[in-house]
């Protein structure tokens, strides 16, 4: 497994202390760290919220569908020249 500094991502999961999101957790992956037990408590257009959980995750995969035999195939992010793996064509467009 191939890893560099530039494709760190992280599985960050934010509990919403209040607000009308209060109590309800939410997780997404970034490509930014955070403390955890950091406190928002005035985000821009959303809720307050602290930080529960940060730790390394892999990064998303980028769904691609193939042009050649209209195959929907998902390829890590870091794939130099994706290759279509039901006929091989490197004809596709990101979904
Ligand atoms: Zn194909």
């Amino acid at each position: 497994m191939e890893t560099t500094t530039n494709s760190t991502h992280y599985k960050v999961t934010r509990k919403f202390t209040s607000g009308i999101l209060e109590g309800l957790e939410h997780t997404e992956i970034s490509t930014v760290s955070f403390p955890v037990g950091f406190e928002c408590k005035q985000p821009i257009g959303g809720s307050p919220y602290v930080i529960t959980e940060c730790k390394p995750a892999p990064a998303p995969k980028i769904r691609l569908v193939c042009n050649e035999c209209g195959r929907k195939f998902s390829v890590s992010p870091n794939a130099a020249d994706p290759q279509c793996p039901k006929c091989g064509g490197v004809d596709w467009d990101v979904l």
